[in-house]
């Protein structure tokens, strides 16, 4: 059985105070048994998230990473730094980066490998954009974002990645994929991951992200083939992010 997970990426968003009503919110909320919580921030918020969270009842993630473990690369921060800071995810290929900083898969798939060498658990983030879809691709850019990265890596490592298949055009805009699409793109995903292996698809978390609020997660969380979401804009306030929390 598949442990859901929350994630909340912040995004460029947030502050020292916005955490500290996070802690309030969700210490002591006896979620862990049911769903895996975690909070996605900017990097210099890592730290105290860690401090306010150091009962680790929601795991702390960064948002990027560079795939180099040291060097001079002002302005990166990499694998073994975050690990050093105990923090636990980080995501890969968040559409924002692929579009806004020129990321590629193959830069995507550098990122992956690091996280897994410096002992974090990567959030690859896959979707198609509006044109893609009206043009019938989403079948083969989600998958073949998927293998590009998953070609490269070694069994065991497959089983340590966690998927997040976010559409761009349901990013920011309030427009969500209905339960049905998402449920069928990640039908695709899982089906594509048997080919790897059949406990990969099983075991596999595929985590929803675009516009989930609380009045829609419920919905999207019931389908079978969604284990969880990527929160954005509703991750900004603590009472709507342990709403979906609730309903995973
Ligand atoms: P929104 O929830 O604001 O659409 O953002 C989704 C997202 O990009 C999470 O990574």
């Amino acid at each position: 059985m598949r442990k859901p997970l929350i994630a909340g990426n912040w995004k460029m968003n947030g502050s020292l105070a916005l955490l500290e009503r996070f802690g309030s919110a969700l210490s002591g909320s006896a979620l862990s048994d049911r769903v895996d919580v975690a909070l996605i921030t900017p990097f210099p918020y890592l730290v105290p998230a860690l401090q306010t969270f150091r009962d680790r009842s929601v795991g702390i993630g960064a948002q990027t990473l560079n795939p180099a473990p040291d060097g001079a690369l002002t302005g990166e921060v990499s694998g073994p730094m975050l690990q050093d800071c105990g923090v636990r995810y980080v995501l890969a290929g968040h559409s924002e980066r692929r579009t806004l900083f020129g990321e590629n898969d193959q830069d995507v798939s550098m990122r992956v490998t690091a996280a897994l060498a410096h002992g974090l658990t990567p959030i690859l983030c896959i979707g198609e954009t509006l044109e893609q879809r009206d043009a019938n691709r989403v079948e083969e850019v989600v998958l073949s974002q998927v293998t590009t990265v998953f070609d490269t890596l070694e069994p065991a490592e497959r089983h340590r990645v966690i998927i997040a298949y976010e559409p761009v055009w349901a990013i920011g805009t309030g427009r969500t994929a209905t339960p049905e699409q998402a449920q069928a793109v990640h039908a695709l995903i899982r089906q594509r991951l048997a080919e790897y292996d059949s406990t990969l698809a099983t075991d596999m978390r595929l985590l929803y992200g675009g516009s989930m609020k609380p009045d829609n997660a419920g919905e999207l969380l019931a389908q079978p083939d969604i284990d969880g979401g990527l929160i954005g804009g509703a991750s900004l306030k603590p009472d709507d992010f342990l709403s979906i929390c609730y309903a995973a």
